[in-house]
């Protein structure tokens, strides 16, 4: 006998976000969160792109835990002794940055307050399957039944593949991310990152960054801390035979960056790991009587300058709400009722976004991108600002420069190629 509508495992923003939803419309949702509160152990590089937040709750600004409103962007490219930086500042902020364990709290307490319930330090360990039905979960000695299972667990995806949807992921396809909270005086991060009060920053960097590495390092202003960290190919570890913390280190203890950080204190220390494939990663989201969400589902973009990840979460989460609450009509939860999940990921944006962006992971494995183009772009820069008596002029010493890191024909490649990815 089903006790619940929907049992939501995972009370990240997907978990959240479809809760939120289906608990708005009046059916009664369990969310089982293994963590100590949500978002105590949830990590992330620290910007969220609001726009389907605003969709689930068009208010969130009201008392949403925001840090920063990121008004000013920046792409370093970086070798050991130099950097070259293009910054892009608006008056119109589209992104805001926050720390997990404020923010993924704050929206699954909205989601209780539609009348969801919350377990948590509850972890599920099984499915209950029926059949070709997922009838419910167990979790330690209690079996708890309902009408559909929304898997919102996270990348490790645990849930799918015992659903039999999701298979592990190929190593070469898997980045792994370390990240340091430094707190920071608020007036020193405006006056350091050139900000007004409330404004943020949020820069990416590559080259040296990685120690050229695939891969890249982030820094995103909160309040009064700052959200510092590298990402890395996991097999490029492998090959190079280095460990992320010294990677980091190093990023950390670059010129152009030390500055930044100067008498910074470490709050929060964290690793995650990243898939990567995009698209090609993505397995069967359904069943009967059970739906996989965000990161689970591998719905994932990082095309260099964007990561998205929670924005994606939310809509995949309120796409299974929307078909759940089609099912209900019926009161039809097996495997053809819930195939409209894949309409819903279309009218929420989240399969389309993800095939314009799907060129994007085959692109960014391209050596050259974190090697090549960062050393070229900054010995550019060297050779023009270092002025010595018979100086050439720049057309000439950027043919030099690229001749002498890249053939012609490569740079070319990748210049279209990249123009189709991003
Ligand atoms: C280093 C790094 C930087 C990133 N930077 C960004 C960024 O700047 N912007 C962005 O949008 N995205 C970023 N992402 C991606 C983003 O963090 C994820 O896409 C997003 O958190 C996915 O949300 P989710 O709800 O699917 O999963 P999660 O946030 O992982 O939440 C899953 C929840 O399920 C719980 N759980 C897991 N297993 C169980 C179980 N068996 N039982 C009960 N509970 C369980 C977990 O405790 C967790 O609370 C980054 C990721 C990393 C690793």
């Amino acid at each position: 006998m089903k006790e619940f509508d929907a049992i939501v495992v995972g009370a990240g923003p997907a978990g959240s976000a479809c809760a939120y939803s289906l608990a708005s419309s009046g059916l009664e949702v369990l969310m089982l969160e293994r963590g100590k509160y949500p978002g105590s152990k949830n990590v992330f590089g620290g910007r969220i792109y609001p726009y389907s937040l605003k969709e689930l709750i068009p208010d969130y600004d009201k008392d949403a835990p925001i840090e920063r409103n990121v008004a000013k962007e920046g792409i370093t490219f970086m070798t050991e002794k130099s950097s070259a930086s293009i910054t892009f500042a608006s008056d119109q902020p589209r992104s805001f940055t926050a720390i997990r364990s404020k923010f993924d709290r704050w929206l699954a307490d909205k989601a209780v307050e539609k009348g969801a319930m919350l377990f948590p330090e509850t972890k599920v360990d099984e499915l209950i399957i029926e059949g070709n039905m997922v009838k419910g979960v167990k979790t330690g000695q209690d079996d708890v039944l309902a009408d559909v299972v929304i898997d919102c667990e996270g990348t490790t995806a645990t849930l799918a593949k015992k659903a039999g949807l999701s298979s592990n992921i190929n190593p070469k396809h898997v980045s792994v991310g370390i990240k340091d909270v430094i707190e920071l005086p608020q007036n020193v991060i405006e006056e350091r990152f050139g900000l007004s009060e409330n404004e943020g920053f949020a820069g990416v960097y590559v080259g040296y960054a990685s120690s050229w590495l695939r891969g890249g390092a982030f820094i995103y202003t909160n309040k009064d801390s700052v959200s510092v960290g590298v990402v890395v190919k996991t097999v490029d570890l492998v090959e190079a035979k280095v460990e992320v913390p010294s990677i980091f280190e190093n990023f950390k203890q670059h010129r152009a960056i030390m500055k930044l950080l100067k008498g910074g204190k470490t709050l929060e220390y964290s690793a995650h790991t990243i898939p990567e494939a995009g698209l090609a990663m993505v397995p069967k989201l359904y069943r009967g009587g059970f739906l996989i969400c965000g990161d689970a589902a591998g719905f994932i973009i990082n095309n260099g300058y964007t990561f998205r990840g929670v924005d994606l979460a939310i809509s995949s989460g309120m796409a299974a709400a929307d078909t759940i609450k089609k099912a209900k009509e019926s009161n039809n939860f097996d495997e053809s009722a819930l195939s409209y999940y894949g309409k819903a990921l279309e009218q929420r944006k989240v399969l389309p976004d993800m095939r314009t962006f799907s060129k994007g992971p085959k692109y960014m494995e391209n050596r050259r991108l974190y090697t090549a183009y960062p050393k070229v772009i900054c010995e550019i820069l060297e050779e023009m600002y270092g002025i010595r008596g018979g100086t050439k002029i720049v057309r000439k010493i950027a043919i030099e420069k690229v001749k002498s890191n890249v053939s012609m024909l490569a740079l070319i490649k990748d210049m279209l190629a990249g123009a189709n990815a991003m």
